[in-house]
């Protein structure tokens, strides 16, 4: 691919964050494949201005006019043609530009919704990191990817594993497949083993120390509660056409088989590879393909032993209130996903303990009734009502 007319239009939604800094780290490798078309963050205007430079895009979006204002100031002195704008339409537009062919949804929340959606809407391929979004839309997502032609990839690494693991049309339900069960591992986060008195007094820090990852804040506090891989069942759900009870979370601390597929001739296909995002983001700028990626090899000989267990659904109750969500359905899921973003927010801000979180979240689902209803507007509503039922629910300490 040395043509530069066929270079790829890259726009990175969240590209200062943990998935974003990976994802241009992919990019650069490739400079004769992908050029970066827009790059977006919400307050980190200094890192947003050195991602500028290093990769030169057409556009660079900030959520505040001021925060925008101070960049093409800095851009304008160091002779950068880069455009910024500011606020949720400027997403929404370099999600759906002309120019883009490629986008990596990698905001983190419900922040990412409609931007990710307006790159489904318009036929992109779509790199989702942003597991938050389709966790809350599931129906209305999905029928948008198979209404306008987008092309959908997993970067989650245990739904790229997964992908990587089915037959390459696996649309139309699993057992069309001979495909029996989803089988997702789970790192277990850093408090496995611990028991429900001790998790009491688990501070943000030690929440945000992953043993195998290093990621974002509101996920590393989500991988701690389970409530990460809750969302990943989920997830799983709406992108393999899946029920709940065909997805079986599998608590393997290496971190090495980042999930599998198992196949009604007793065929068990895993995907394996370092811990390293990189690898599933390669993965979905490249597909088919392959390309470098910059991780390192894996050295079976010094993991030397693969372990596996149960998750302990007494201790980490969001892992079962997220499977009940989905099987709930309707909106149910985005109630779920609006009080956790609540809950972790507080949780990291010293207002609320660690097993609060779970609990929370099943109080929020308990006193709000799911509704039936695949738009945009009742999920939304969905959304706005839970946040709201969860900041009450704190008031009243
Ligand atoms: P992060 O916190 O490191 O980065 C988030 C990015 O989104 C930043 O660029 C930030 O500026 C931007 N952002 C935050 N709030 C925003 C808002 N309100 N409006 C617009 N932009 C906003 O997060 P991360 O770890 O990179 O995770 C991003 C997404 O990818 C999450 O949904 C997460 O669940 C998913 N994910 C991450 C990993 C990982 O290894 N980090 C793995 C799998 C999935
Ligand atoms: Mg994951």
């Amino acid at each position: 691919m040395s043509d530069s007319r066929r270079q790829q239009g890259v726009t990175v939604l969240g590209a200062t964050g943990s998935i974003g800094t990976s994802t241009l780290d992919v990019i650069a490798r490739h400079p004769e494949r992908y050029r970066v078309h827009a790059l977006t963050a919400h307050r980190s205007r200094e890192a947003l201005l050195t991602q500028c430079l290093r990769h030169r895009p057409s556009l660079a979006v900030l959520d505040e006019e001021h925060d925008a204002a101070w960049l093409r100031e800095r851009l304008l002195q160091a002779g950068l043609a880069t455009e910024v704008r500011a606020g949720q339409q400027a997403l929404i537009e370099v999600a759906s530009d002309t120019e883009v062919d490629v986008v990596m949804a990698a905001i983190v929340g419900a922040a990412g919704l409609l931007p990710t959606l307006a790159a489904v809407r318009a036929g992109k391929r779509v790199l989702l990191a942003n597991k938050e979004a389709l966790v809350m839309s599931g129906a209305l997502f999905m029928d948008a990817v198979s209404r306008h032609g987008a092309t959908l990839l997993p970067i989650d690494s245990e739904h790229n594993a997964i992908y990587q693991c089915l037959p390459p049309e696996h649309r139309g339900g699993l057992a069309r497949h001979g495909v029996t069960q989803l089988l997702l591992t789970a790192s277990g986060g850093p408090f496995r083993g611990w028991s429900r008195e001790r998790l009491a007094a688990v501070t943000p820090e030690q929440a945000c120390a992953h043993p195998n990852w290093s990621m974002g804040r509101k996920i590393s506090v989500d991988s701690a509660t389970l409530m990460n891989k809750g969302l990943e069942l989920i997830e799983a759900c709406w992108l393999f056409d899946a029920r709940p009870e065909q997805v079986q979370v599998v608590v393997h601390p290496q971190s090495v088989i980042h999930s599998m597929a198992a196949y009604s001739d007793g065929s068990v296909l895993a995907q394996l590879g370092n811990p390293d995002m990189r690898t599933p983001i390669a993965y979905g700028l490249a597909w088919p393909e392959r390309i470098e990626a910059g991780v390192e090899a894996l050295d079976l000989f010094q993991i030397a032993r693969l372990d596996f267990e149960a998750p302990d659904e007494t201790a980490f109750p969001c892992l079962r209130l997220a499977r009940e969500a989905m099987r709930e359905g309707g909106t149910a899921p985005a109630i779920l996903n609006g009080a956790n973003e609540v809950a972790v927010d507080a949780f990291l801000a010293g207002r609320l303990s660690f097993p609060g979180i779970g609990e929370l979240v099943g109080e929020v689902l308990t006193a709000l009734p799911a509704e039936s209803g695949d738009d945009l507007e009742t999920v939304l509503g969905a959304d706005a009502r839970a946040r709201q039922a969860a900041h009450t629910w704190l008031e009243r300490g």
